[in-house]
């Protein structure tokens, strides 16, 4: 009998629920107990290394070595009071992962002494070895020096394990010469770009009281959770971290019994548990609740500022994956664990706020008379419009394309849902109709006895759009779920900067002909409505009409990730990334070519590891189940009874060779394909052929394995099957 799949079955039913005890009933006596904010700063800093910093974070003023010296020394009387013993700079190089090298604040002194030491020299910068992180070409070996650098927006705070705390400082990640290597510098810089812009905007026309900008997101996050026993029994999950073969469960989630349901005692404990070490770290997360397909899960915190909320999702998927071990469960943050059920997205909602407390992105009760709303609203739509291959592109991986466009997440088209409300108010406003037609319809009362009348908003959602408005935000919900959130923010943010930019432009121009301020922004307004109307889509975007009706209107519909990647280098990009001074001609094309890069690896380890799994896993299974099938037929045979009898064996016989022929031609098929996309001559050339060459051969190795699965006696069957991976909580 297999041994590999019923022990885990058997570890997985054995369970029992791990409960752990949050410091205190009230998450506010321990929320940001681990974080080295405001108050610990007060409280540890004197006052002139507390204002150094706070300059740095309110005005993004440098702070200098002496500065720096007192801050490392009350950082590190801050740790040391908590138990910690090592700090280290945290950056999130391009592997998409967070980095971190652990340095002690011991020290030896002479006489065999020791002393604990952190000074501002560490605090603001370490040297790791840039040639061994993705750098695109940037850093030769001989060279390969890096530096991150100390980001003091963003507090450094204490990590925790069973047997050790580390002090983390969030740092961004550059090569010698300056090039970033990293997700968190252009990060900065975009966002930087787009608050600028917004100040310009907002203070030129609307307040001059404001003069900061901040921008806000708020990230939903999907993921799966399945027994540690059954992963770790699924050399697929392991090293990919998706099933690529599995026989589809009688029973997925066509009843929809999953979403919103009770959630299971395990994945309760589960969930209270991250959630205590989240708050300990400051992530404010605010909802759980069980998603679509089964197995499926959400989290989503309060919105922060961006490089804080992006920070904290990096930390939160950290913080999942660890504690999940503690309660023998493993949480999937792959977009396409499964195939057949729901993958996971998350979920990026993204707004515009000044320091005058105004969110700009909220329409108030009369947006037909908020003409600031009405402008950032717009130029985020024309932003998107006029950049949409580049947006599209910053979601692009080779996990994502299991999602994009598969009939259950956003479409790989780009498409903007604003509602009906807005597209009455645009239409009415931006159309020069006498009055407008605000919906109205879901004002209706509730006319049920004894339930208190309730606010029912004029916002309608619309979840398979890529791109919503959402009432006072809008929501780009094609972001992968194990993305670092920062490449779509990066580009978001630079795309509507330079968008801002441009409006100011020819708004001052129309002035300075002799318009009123309100006659020129509505003119520029009105004609950017009428230059993106083509991708303003209210409908299905599942549908195969609306793949139809994009094409009419000239949309791209990018499937795949190497062609999807084109984007970041044409020209339009590249002047719009150099114009914004987010990435330098040499940084751009490195991170292209990483990207790309990473594509390849990651196809190419999908490859080796289906060939894999078919040819020791799977065949074997089937040739055992086929010789029990032979020894029953000879043994019928010989008993002298009539073909009736073992007709059916004999088919089945037949069958299973058919598949196991299949699995081993493709098998062999794979390993030529893969060798060619090897010697192409550049790395898009063999992603392309990853793509389009070896990629559809998982298909058919697939579908004779799966089919074998369906035939094969059970208890031969080595890997665990679906509806045990799902069901089992
Ligand atoms: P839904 O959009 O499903 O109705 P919520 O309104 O609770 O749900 O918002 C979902 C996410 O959007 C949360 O993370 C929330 O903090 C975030 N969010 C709400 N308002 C804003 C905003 N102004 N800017 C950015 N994110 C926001
Ligand atoms: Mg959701």
């Amino acid at each position: 009998m297999s041994t590999l799949r019923f022990n885990a079955l058997k570890t997985a039913l054995s369970r029992t629920p791990v409960l752990t005890k949050a410091p205190s009933d009230k998450v506010s006596d321990f929320y940001n107990s681990n974080v080295f904010n405001d108050n610990a700063m007060k409280n540890f800093l004197s006052k002139e290394a507390y204002e150094a910093v706070s300059r740095a974070v309110k005005m993004s003023e440098k702070i200098d070595r002496v500065h720096a010296d007192a801050v490392a020394s009350g950082m590190k009387n801050w740790a040391m009071s908590r138990g910690v013993t090592h700090y280290t700079h945290w950056f999130q190089p391009l592997t998409g992962a967070t980095a971190e090298k652990h340095d002690a604040f011991f020290e030896p002194t002479e006489e065999g002494r020791s002393m604990e030491k952190f000074s501002g020299g560490a605090l603001v910068q370490q040297e790791p070895d840039a040639s061994s992180f993705p750098n695109g070409g940037i850093r030769n070996t001989f060279e390969a020096r890096g530096y991150t650098a100390w980001d003091p927006s963003s507090p450094a705070f204490i990590m925790e394990e069973s047997n050790g705390k580390t002090l983390c400082i969030p740092t961004i990640f550059v090569a010698y010469t300056g090039e970033a290597l990293d997700f968190k510098a252009p990060l900065l810089k975009a966002l930087h770009a787009a608050e600028k812009a917004v100040v310009s905007v907002c203070s030129s026309y609307f307040d001059k009281n404001v003069t900061k900008a901040s921008i806000s997101l708020g990230i939903e996050q999907e993921y799966f959770l399945i027994d540690e026993a059954m992963y770790y029994a699924r050399p697929d999950l392991m090293l990919t971290g998706r099933t690529l073969l599995g026989h589809a469960p009688e029973k997925g989630q066509q009843l929809d019994d999953h979403y919103f349901g009770s959630i299971p005692p395990r994945v309760h404990d589960f969930m209270v548990d991250y959630e205590t070490e989240a708050y300990k770290l400051g992530i404010p997360l605010k909802t759980r609740h069980n998603e679509v397909a089964p197995g499926q899960f959400e989290c989503a915190p309060n919105f922060e500022e961006a490089n804080l909320a992006v920070d904290h999702n990096q930390l939160l998927m950290d913080l999942m994956e660890k504690v999940s071990q503690r309660h023998g469960l493993k949480v999937l943050l792959h977009e396409k664990p499964f195939a057949g059920v729901n993958g996971s997205g998350k979920h990026n909602n993204w707004s515009l706020i000044t320091n005058t407390g105004i969110n700009l992105l909220s329409p108030t009760k009369n947006p037909e008379t908020n003409i600031q709303f009405l402008t950032f609203f717009v130029n985020a739509v024309k932003a998107v419009n006029d950049n949409a291959d580049l947006l599209r592109a910053s979601i692009a991986s080779a996990s994502n394309d299991h999602r994009l466009g598969a009939n259950e997440a956003p479409p790989a088209i780009m498409s903007i849902f604003i509602g009906s409300q807005m597209t009455n108010v645009l239409d009415s406003i931006l159309n020069d109709k006498s009055s407008a037609k605000v919906n109205t319809k879901s004002k209706q009362a509730i006319n049920v006895i004894k339930i208190p009348d309730i606010l029912l908003d004029n916002t309608d959602r619309n979840r398979t759009s890529p791109f919503a408005f959402t009432g006072n935000k809008f929501e780009f919900r094609a972001v992968g779920s194990s993305a670092n959130c920062a490449n779509a923010m990066i580009v978001l943010n630079t795309v509507m900067a330079d968008q801002l930019n441009k409006f100011k432009v020819e708004v001052d121009a129309l002035i300075k002909k002799g318009k009123t301020k309100n006659e020129a922004i509505l003119t520029i307004l009105k004609a950017y409505y009428k230059a993106s109307k083509n991708i303003l889509f209210e409908g299905n975007g599942y549908s195969d009409e609306w793949v139809k009706e994009a094409v009419k209107r000239g949309l791209s519909n990018v499937k795949t990730t190497p062609e999807a990647l084109n984007a970041y280098v044409s020209k339009q990009s590249t002047e719009l990334f150099i114009r914004n001074n987010i990435f330098s001609k040499i940084e751009l094309d490195a991170r292209y070519e990483i990207m790309q890069e990473v594509y390849v690896k990651k196809i190419d380890i999908e490859a080796k590891t289906i060939s894999q799994l078919a040819i020791s896993h799977v065949v074997p299974a089937a040739v055992e189940y086929q010789s029990k099938l032979a020894i029953n037929v000879q043994a019928l045979k010989g008993a002298g009874l009539s073909k009736t009898t073992y007709e059916t064996q004999l088919k089945t016989i037949e069958v299973i060779s058919k598949h196991i022929k299949t699995i081993c031609d493709n098998v062999d098929k794979l390993l030529v394909e893969t060798d060619k996309a090897h010697h192409a001559a550049d790395t898009h050339k063999t992603a392309l052929i990853f793509c389009h060459k070896v990629k559809p051969l998982f298909d058919n190795v697939r579908a004779a394995s799966d089919a074998l699965e369906f035939i094969v006696d059970d208890t031969l069957w080595q890997l665990p099957k679906y509806r045990e991976m799902l069901f089992i909580k």
